[in-house]
């Protein structure tokens, strides 16, 4: 029976319905509703290979994925089965760079207490006699990576959470969701009404098309998902998982026979709509032509399963998203309907961790910890096109195993949005790469060579071309594309007061002044990294990163209720360029009349001008501002006028310059990248931005109360910048930071610094009491890059023009 009024429906009884629902009676919320359709685990959970690895791309990702091997062991110890072994897996290593990034990711999971050594070949086949090595350099091995039976789990997750007062009804379908003024009011089913404020959707690859109906992006899209089970195979009882990347297969000792699985290049995306409605215990046909080439890989790797029959062909349905990570957390467009699906074949695995952080997300209304990489809101409307979806979906699927290359770009599913330059700057070499959709020139190849990426894990092929920009930058001038800013236009006659809520500095500011700031949440983590021009007295340009624009906006119409203020979104309005460098003024000033000067145009103001002497010129928008530590103005031009105005600027040669340059530009003048160096869990005063922060304006801002505090009761990590001493290793992200001989925190993003001539990266250095500046800078530190340890040398300053020379030329 269903109830007629809940606190919180979850729909689907796959694992991670399951999971969400036990962990909301862990934190004491019982009057829930768990609905299934059909039976617990029909969905896609039933058929799942129950593989649970520890190790994750991030930090965070780790942690929850550790804690579900975790939970599902101490269940099946504590007699409630969950059929969790831990049996360890091996993960092969083919080719060199293979090896450079198992052993990346091994010192990141190390640092977050995940058990992996590095195995020779023979140690290989120590643990698998029949495994062929001659062709292995080496393995990461994880003894406590386990596998569990996933329709155990899930039965058992169930019970518990039915056992503490949740409601778990089976048989019953959701037609509807239903939402009053932008929030949950309820579910239509097969069996009547349940009226509730909260909706969870576990509906796996379904979930999609339930949101639709109440206009919510969730973009996953099915894909088929294959294996194929032997007859018995004389294996050692202790034989771990085998991982083999480099072919995108995994082998699974499976109960005496083995279990052969695939993430192959180019998947097989499937209309969800074909399952019919949501068949129970869904089989698809088997295409024995597209697995054929694992299946030999397979064998190859294991030869005595040449003479070793077949007893099961699998084909089931599994979710994809675009960028192969789950979606987590509550929508945009609809308050209260909160998301947990697209596991990308690794929802086994994932269901404990999400479980317990949806369980606080939905009961605290905010993440427990940074879950961007994962949150809802990084989608946009765009990703939820079937179009879009198929295309991407057949290259997302293999890409679990495929190098995780540094810089690696999608293939597919792309050009969907592009500068007004697109074409001129592609003939001007431009190698693209693509964030939130749009194509933004990365680097620059030289006359002759080829706009194309060579990935490595080393130097790769555009280090000389993206050196070159930066020197023009540092040296003379050149011209960034930065069209893909995400710009919102705040108006009205509370625009200012709704503003200074919002940021951390004031608003109060002349016209023309640009302000760079924060906003923050309750806790004081920072929700978005954004400079605010005053352009008039009650409107205002907010300016922020490509990715967040979603989530920026629905942070801007969260709050703006109760304020007199209009918010629109005119990112689509403007191209931007970016003259930075040196010779910035000398440029601009040969196409304006306007006084360039320090007096006449100060550092970090904005003024309307005109560019170019022929028919009038065009009126834009330029800020003098940088984000490369140069000076420089980002000129804001209305889009259809993007190509006349580069004419203009371009008439005498300029340099062009990447997003990649930009990086390394950013980096060496200590400019934190906002998803990166700062996220909802870190505070200005932890993050090194305390300067941002105006203490005393009248009415404060959100988040004040909490920074207060903290200043008072001191912080125990810190933002700092980190400068190898060699000038060969590279630093990306997530390599551990070692203080005195301890593991301190890890890197949140790194760049080469061409200036510098070495790499550097930002990272946090914890401490378990709170710590001074003098404690973070008087120590030893090292960078820990593929399992070597390099000396470091620490800055809570910009290493390079640490006093602004250049930007106040
Ligand atoms: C071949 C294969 C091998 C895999 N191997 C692994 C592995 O080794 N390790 C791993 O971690 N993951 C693995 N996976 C992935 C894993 O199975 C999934 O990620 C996981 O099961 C997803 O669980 P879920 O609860 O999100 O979805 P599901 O199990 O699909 O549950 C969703 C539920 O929602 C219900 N539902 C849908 N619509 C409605 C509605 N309108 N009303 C009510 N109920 C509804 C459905 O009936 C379904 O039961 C594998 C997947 C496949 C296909």
């Amino acid at each position: 029976m269903i109830p007629d009024k809940t606190q919180v429906v979850i729909i689907g009884g796959g694992i991670v319905g399951a999971s969400v629902a036990y962990h909301l009676t862990e934190i004491g919320v019982t009057d829930i509703c768990l609905v299934e359709r059909h039976q617990l685990t029909s969905g896609t959970t039933w058929h799942a290979a129950g593989l649970v690895a520890e190790l994750r791309a991030s930090a965070n990702l780790t942690r929850l994925a550790r804690y579900s091997g975790e939970l599902y062991e101490t269940l099946e110890a504590s007699g409630d089965h969950t059929g969790y072994r831990r049996v360890g897996s091996l993960s092969l290593a083919l080719v060199p760079d293979r090896i450079r990034e198992l052993k990346r990711q091994a010192a990141m999971a190390r640092q977050n207490g995940v058990l992996c050594n590095w195995l020779e070949p023979d140690a290989v086949s120590e643990r698998w006699p029949h495994i062929r090595i001659n062709d292995v350099l080496g393995a990461l091995y994880m003894p406590r990576d386990g596998q569990t039976n996933p329709v155990d789990t899930t039965l058992t997750l169930a019970r518990l959470a039915k056992q503490a007062g949740a409601g778990i009804v089976e048989g019953v379908r959701v037609l509807e969701i239903r939402r009053e003024s932008g929030q949950i009011s309820g579910v239509i089913t097969d069996q009547g009404t349940i009226k509730t404020s909260k909706v969870v959707l576990c509906a796996g690859l379904w979930s999609r098309a339930l949101a639709a109906g109440v206009d919510a992006i969730v973009p996953l899209y099915a894909a088929e998902h294959f294996y194929a089970v032997t007859e018995p195979v004389d294996l050692p009882a202790d034989a771990p998982i085998v991982r083999v990347m480099d072919h995108g297969i995994y082998l699974k000792p499976d109960a005496g026979r083995l279990l052969i699985g695939c993430f192959e290049a180019h998947a097989k995306p499937l209309d969800p709509e074909s399952l019919a409605d949501g068949l129970a215990f869904a089989e698809l046909p088997f295409d024995l032509d597209h697995f054929a080439p694992y299946m030999q890989a397979g064998i190859n790797r294991i030869p005595v399963l040449e003479n070793i029959g077949i007893r099961t062909w699998f084909n089931g349905p599994e979710s994809f998203t675009p960028d192969g990570r789950y979606i987590l957390g509550e929508t945009p467009e609809v308050k209260g309907l909160f998301t947990a699906c697209g596991f990308n074949s690794i929802g086994i695995q994932s269901a404990g961790g999400v479980g317990r952080v949806m369980a606080d997300w939905i009961v605290a209304g905010r993440p427990p910890m940074d879950l961007w990489e994962v949150d809802v809101r990084r989608f946009f409307a765009f990703q939820n096109e079937a179009n879009y979806l198929v295309e991407r979906t057949a290259e997302s699927l293999g890409l679990l195993y495929d190098m995780h290359w540094p810089y690696r770009q999608y293939e597919s599913a792309r050009r969907v949005r592009t500068s007004p330059l697109y074409e001129v700057l592609k003939n001007k070499g431009a190698c693209y790469g693509e964030l939130a959709g749009w194509e933004r020139a990365n680097w620059y190849a030289a006359p002759g060579s080829d706009p194309q990426y060579a990935y490595s894990y080393g130097r790769q092929n555009w280090f000389e071309h993206s050196a070159c920009e930066h020197r023009a930058v540092r040296e003379a001038v050149a011209l960034f594309d930065q069209t893909s800013f995400a710009k919102y236009r705040v108006t009205g006659p509370q625009a200012r007061t709704f503003l200074d809520y919002l940021c951390t500095a004031s608003l109060d500011v002349p016209l023309g002044k640009v302000v760079y700031c924060q906003w923050l949440n309750e806790r004081g983590g920072i929700e978005a990294d954004v400079t605010v021009t005053r352009i008039a007295d009650d409107d205002y340009w907010v300016i922020s990163a490509p990715a967040s624009q979603r989530r920026d906006l629905a942070w801007l119409a969260e709050h703006a209720s109760g304020f007199d203020v209009n918010v629109s979104d005119i990112t689509e309005d403007y191209a931007v360029l970016g003259l930075m460098g040196p010779e910035a003024r000398s440029t601009l000033s040969r196409l304006t009349d306007a006084d360039l000067s320090t007096t006449g145009f100060p550092f970090a103001t904005s003024q309307m001008l005109v560019l170019g002497r022929s028919q009038g010129g065009c009126e834009l928008r330029a800020t003098r501002i940088t984000y490369v530590g140069a000076l420089g103005w980002e000129l804001y031009v209305p889009r259809d006028d993007a190509l006349d105005v580069y004419n203009t600027l371009t008439a005498t040669p300029i340099a062009s310059a990447g997003y990649h340059a930009m990086d390394s530009l950013r980096i060496e003048k200590a400019y934190r990248h906002w998803g990166h160096d700062i996220t909802d869990e870190d505070t200005p005063l932890e993050a090194g931005l305390s300067f941002t922060v105006d203490w005393n304006k009248p009415g404060g801002f959100i988040g004040k109360p909490a920074l207060v505090e903290q200043k008072a009761r001191g912080f125990n990590k810190r933002l700092a910048l980190f400068t190898l001493a060699s000038s060969e290793p590279l630093l990306f992200h997530d390599e551990p930071i070692w203080r005195n001989d301890e593991p301190v925190g890890y890197i949140t993003s790194g760049a080469f610094g061409h200036s510098l001539g070495c790499a550097l990266g930002f990272g946090y250095v914890t401490s378990k009491v709170p710590s001074r500046r003098e404690d973070v800078l008087n120590a030893r530190y090292e960078i820990e890059v593929e399992g070597e340890r390099i000396a470091a040398q620490v800055h809570l300053k910009a290493p390079f023009d640490p006093k602004n020379l250049e930007i106040n030329r």
